[in-house]
């Protein structure tokens, strides 16, 4: 079964968000996973539902889900790890930091001599964190110093995911000792567990059942054939497993969402207020319908990023930073409101949504924090335009869409039986196209303006990320629909095009207000409120006379 038929979607499609360019006319089909296909993962999941008790890596062992996985596609192990998420996000982040973090890295990267710890009962963690800034990994203080034909690795790693259990740490050091100011050459190694490596369980209120630890290395021997990739260049490494995880990621936290959503409707099935049922009270409905559209189009773009990998073969780190960061923004509105939803019961009981809701939130930091995630997305979708420089020649803005209905864009999709102006019915195709043009002006504007200082201008990035990532998951939205209703027809697809219209409308909403932001300007008058904060130290504000 092919994952996009026929390669009509053009492997630029969401970096073209960023220049202004809406790249469909009508024939992308959507990734769908076949029934047969499917079936090879019913016995996991028939097993995920009973092992009720388990968490984290003895969940994986219980599920036979520690050993390779080199003949699933991405997008069934997106489904794969959606399933995790809802069951136990937990197991799902054990699951990203064994596979995306360990195995994968040491078969991309490792030396042949080191391939055959990938054995099927090795357990993977990856070591990174330490007590500075996370975010800033040139603060890495952990040292590999040189000994005869290797190193002895001296340091101490936080929060590595699966920590308590691993037989084998990546972990990331320096390889010159640190000294005030000096950048330091990465290099990653593959650290098999000894006496020389002690854990310590971390003490925290998420994911109880993922065995993170704080990791000492107190000198462990490991050969130069430890190295995983380049001596000095590990960066590149470490970049290509935290941009497999974030698809994962994304994968896990939307399982994490469309549990809460169906734990909700249970309940509001259950629950009556005032002689009726509390799910029928308007307001409740409002929140109701909100959380499917917005659950569901979140899905519709990790899938469809899944399905972009298994077509073109390449991972593309903007599309997964998207995907990530797109389940964060949409995971937490959901949360939200499906804890509103459940009254006090959110806050008792064995798994509690404030727990669901707590857990998915650490889930969105194990590759790095959403401020970060929001730069580097802005920072890698217009690589190439920062490559030429400040004065570089932006490609032309593409015309509008051409009115009435001979235009191309309009003729394809009405041959395709969907309405010829709105595209995929209920997604709002000229409103796409127009945001589209203007988040390409605005991301010209504020490259022009700020020239070389672009990188540092993170209230930019900021807004672009969060309009970027909304317009993608509409376009996701679209091809979804599209693909349905020539399926299904658009009788048989009304359920979606309900959901996609409630999403596309209050997409189109939160995308104003992003430029709205960028063109009112408000960074000043935030930037003096923050630095006159840390200067305070305290709440400045007393009613005391
Ligand atoms: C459940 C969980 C599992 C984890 N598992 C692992 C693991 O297996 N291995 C591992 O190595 N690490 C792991 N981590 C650590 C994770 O990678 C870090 O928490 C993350 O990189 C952020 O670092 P920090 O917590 O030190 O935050 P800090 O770097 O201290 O950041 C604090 C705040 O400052 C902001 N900030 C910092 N720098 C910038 C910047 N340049 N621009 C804008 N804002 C900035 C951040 O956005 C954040 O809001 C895990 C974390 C969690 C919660």
């Amino acid at each position: 079964m092919p994952r996009v038929v026929s390669g009509e979607i053009k492997r630029t499609l969401f970096r073209d968000l960023f220049l202004g360019r809406l790249r469909v006319d009508g024939s992308e089909v959507y990734p769908l996973i076949s029934p047969s296909e499917l079936a090879s993962l019913e016995p996991t999941f028939t097993q995920l539902r009973k092992a009720e008790d388990l968490g984290g890596v003895l969940r994986l062992r219980a599920l036979d889900l520690l050993k390779p996985r080199n003949d699933m596609s991405l997008l069934l192990e997106a489904r794969l790890v959606e399933q995790l998420g809802g069951a136990d996000p937990s197991t799902a982040l054990s699951f990203i930091a064994h596979h995306a973090l360990g195995r994968k890295l040491v078969a991309s990267y490792g030396t042949p001599e080191i391939q055959p710890t990938l054995r099927d009962d090795s357990v993977f963690a990856f070591a990174m964190t330490e007590a500075s800034p996370g975010s800033d990994a040139s603060q890495v203080q952990t040292y590999a110093q040189p000994e005869g034909d290797g190193f002895r690795i001296f340091g101490r790693k936080h929060w590595v995911t699966n920590g308590l259990f691993a037989t084998h740490f990546v972990v990331v050091a320096r390889t010159t000792p640190s000294q005030p100011g000096n950048k330091p050459r990465l290099t990653a190694f593959l650290v098999p567990s000894s006496p020389e490596v002690i854990r310590e369980p971390v003490r925290s209120d998420v994911l109880p059942a993922s065995g993170v630890a704080e990791i000492s290395f107190h000198g462990a021997l490991v050969p130069k054939e430890a190295i995983l990739g380049e001596y000095g260049k590990g960066f590149r490494a470490v970049m290509s497993g935290l941009s497999e995880a974030r698809l994962l990621l994304s994968a896990a936290i939307t399982g994490a969402s469309i549990r809460a959503y169906s734990d909700t409707i249970e309940r509001l099935n259950q629950r009556r207020a005032f002689g009726r049922p509390v799910g029928n009270f308007p307001s409740v409905q409002e929140r109701v319908a909100v959380l499917l559209s917005e659950t569901f189009a979140l899905q519709s773009l990790v899938h469809l990023v899944a399905g972009i990998g298994d077509a073109f073969g390449t991972a593309d780190p903007l599309e997964r930073g998207l995907a990530r960061l797109a389940a964060s923004r949409i995971s937490a509105r959901v949360l939200d409101a499906t804890r509103e939803l459940h009254g006090a019961a959110a806050f008792s009981g064995d798994v509690t949504q404030s727990r669901r809701w707590a857990d998915t939130r650490a889930l969105a930091l194990l590759d790095g924090s959403d401020l970060a995630l929001e730069s580097f997305v802005v920072l890698e979708a217009t690589r190439e335009l920062r490559k030429g420089g400040p004065q570089v020649s932006l490609p032309p803005l593409p015309s509008p869409l051409p009115e009435g209905p001979k235009g191309v864009v309009e003729r394809l999709w009405s041959s395709r039986h969907v309405s010829p102006t709105e595209g995929a019915p209920g997604c709002r195709l000229r409103s796409l196209e127009l945001l589209t043009r203007e988040l390409g002006n605005q991301v010209r504007h504020q490259f022009t303006s700020h020239g070389a200082e672009f990188v540092e201008h993170q209230h930019a990035h900021r807004r672009i990320a969060n309009a970027a990532l909304e317009l993608a998951v509409w376009l996701s939205v679209l091809i979804r629909v599209q693909t349905e209703v020539q399926r299904v027809s658009t009788v048989g697809a009304e359920r979606m095009i309900d959901a996609a219209n409630l999403f596309t409308g209050g997409a189109e909403e939160r995308v104003r207000r992003q430029f709205e932001h960028l063109s009112r300007n408000e960074d000043e008058l935030r930037d003096r409120i923050a630095r006159r904060a840390y200067t305070d130290g305290t709440y400045p504000f007393d009613i005391v006379g």
